[in-house]
């Protein structure tokens, strides 16, 4: 039973030495390096989650067959553990990244997790880790909690029977390497990434996956990321890349609602409750590529800024799709953006008041 979960802790035998671990702790990039452990938990159906654990970091034998690598039942989540000045460690949120994880986990025919488990699992691995939660200023320990399908087998009219749930580790300088520059952005009209009914707001796999031929397009088109639309008329803003998008016209923000194609993001959440804090009104609606491009010529549209757990806060500072092209502003961060981000990373690092109790001490 679920309540009965204790891990078994496997110290790594293995783990890497202080000067090992400064090495990379000065030049993080994102995702590259895994801390020394990693939590993982099995499923069977009938009996439930058992077999918690935190063992020492490493490759997993899998079955040629085994489902998650033929029919993509899989699901992942993203968060950051941050240092505080004194020296303490937070995470940010994490029963909203369990929330979603679970939501998730219903869309894609798979089993829960219970919040409370979710959130031990990770402040197991980062006190077990605490070493690599970089104390650089604007760096992190971002948290990847995701889970597979293990059952072996290519039947594919049901869901697997077992599946494993598990965190791994990473420090992270900044997601965009220049910091706060201004993304371009290409309007992705001949791909789209979800579509009413299907999996647009759950962090599975498959839509990433089915992204990358749009983000190499806005490569090739010179751009820095994709912006997705709506799969039906092609017009209505959804999001960019891994990020949700906030318009911004003086000081009233515009995100667009979740219909259930985007990705419900906890930075999004988060921007839209403390707005009022900062003087600013938020709302959640629609607006076009028309009405972006309209705005932005006639200036009522002063800003636009994506936000995620990796790159926080990013401006976007020019547009191009496949028949137009235009700058946000003067293409430079604006000060609406700049002060959310301020508040959200002054949250983040316990360096302003937390109003909203959203940091979780570990
Ligand atoms: N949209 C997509 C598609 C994403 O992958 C992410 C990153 N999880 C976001 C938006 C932002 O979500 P969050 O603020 O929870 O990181």
């Amino acid at each position: 039973m679920t309540s009965q979960l204790s891990f078994e802790v496997r110290p790594n035998p293995q783990a890497r030495s202080t000067s090992e671990r400064e090495r990379v702790l000065e030049a993080p990039g994102f995702g590259q390096t895994f801390t020394d452990h990693m939590v993982s938990i099995d499923f069977t159906e009938g009996e439930g989650w058992h077999d918690a654990r935190l063992e020492p970091y490493g490759p997993l034998v899998l079955d040629p067959a085994t489902s998650v690598f033929h029919y993509a039942q899989e699901l992942f989540e993203g968060l950051k553990a941050y240092r505080q000045a004194n020296g303490s460690i937070v995470a940010f949120r994490p029963y909203a990244n369990a929330a979603r994880f679970n939501s998730s986990a219903a869309r894609m025919a798979m089993p829960e997790l219970p919040e409370d488990v979710f959130v031990e699992s990770l402040e197991l691995l980062v006190q077990t880790d605490r070493e690599w939660v970089p104390t650089t200023e604007g760096h992190s320990l971002y948290l990847r909690p995701f889970m597979i399908a293990t059952q072996a087998g290519l039947g594919v009219n049901y869901p697997s029977k077992t599946y494993r749930y598990m965190v791994i580790a990473s420090p992270a300088a900044s997601y965009f390497a220049g910091g706060v520059k201004p993304v371009s952005v290409w309007l992705s009209t001949e791909y789209t990434r979800a579509a009413p009914g299907g999996t647009g707001f759950a962090k599975c796999g498959g839509n990433y996956a089915a992204a990358f031929v749009a983000q190499r397009q806005a490569v090739a088109e010179g751009c820095d990321q994709v912006v997705w639309l709506d799969a039906v008329e092609h017009r209505y803003v959804e999001e960019m890349g891994g990020m949700n998008l906030f318009f911004v016209f003086g000081d009233r923000l515009l995100t667009p609602a979740l219909t259930g194609t985007l990705l419900p993001g906890i930075t999004r959440d988060s921007i839209l409750t403390f707005a009022a804090d900062l003087g600013l009104t938020a709302e959640e609606g629609r607006i076009s590529i028309e009405e972006w491009q309209a705005g932005c010529e006639s200036g009522e549209l002063t800003e636009v800024f994506a936000c995620g757990t990796a790159a926080v806060v990013t401006p976007v500072g020019s547009v191009k799709g496949a028949d137009r092209a235009w700058t946000v502003g003067d293409g430079t961060p604006g000060p609406v953006t700049l002060k959310i981000r301020d508040e959200l990373m002054g949250i983040q690092y316990g360096t302003r008041p937390d109003p909203h109790n959203w940091v979780h001490k570990i």
